[in-house]
């Protein structure tokens, strides 16, 4: 564990940026995601809603090292870790 959080951004905007925002602690990392978003991407304070700065606020519970592994679980609509299980010809 090293306890850094991050979050991609196109895993919370709907931009296909492939930029990765990181910071040590999770509500840092909406911070980051709140003026990545603003700067790079033209989104509004309004635009991060409630209910966007939660789904945000979710998508930032794996460490960074997590996210690309787990696209294929997310995208089914979960963010709980699950045990992989490797079957064997
Ligand atoms: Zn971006």
């Amino acid at each position: 564990m090293t306890g850094d959080f991050g979050v991609r951004c196109a895993d919370v905007h709907p931009t296909g940026c492939d930029r990765t925002l990181r910071a040590q602690r999770p509500d840092d990392v909406v911070e980051l995601a709140r003026e990545h978003g603003a700067l790079a991407h033209g989104f509004t304070p309004a635009w991060y809603s409630k209910q966007r700065l939660a789904t945000i606020a979710a998508a930032i519970g794996l460490p960074v090292t997590e996210l690309a592994a787990d696209d294929a679980h997310r995208a089914a609509g979960g963010h709980q870790r699950r045990t992989r299980q490797t079957i064997e010809p």
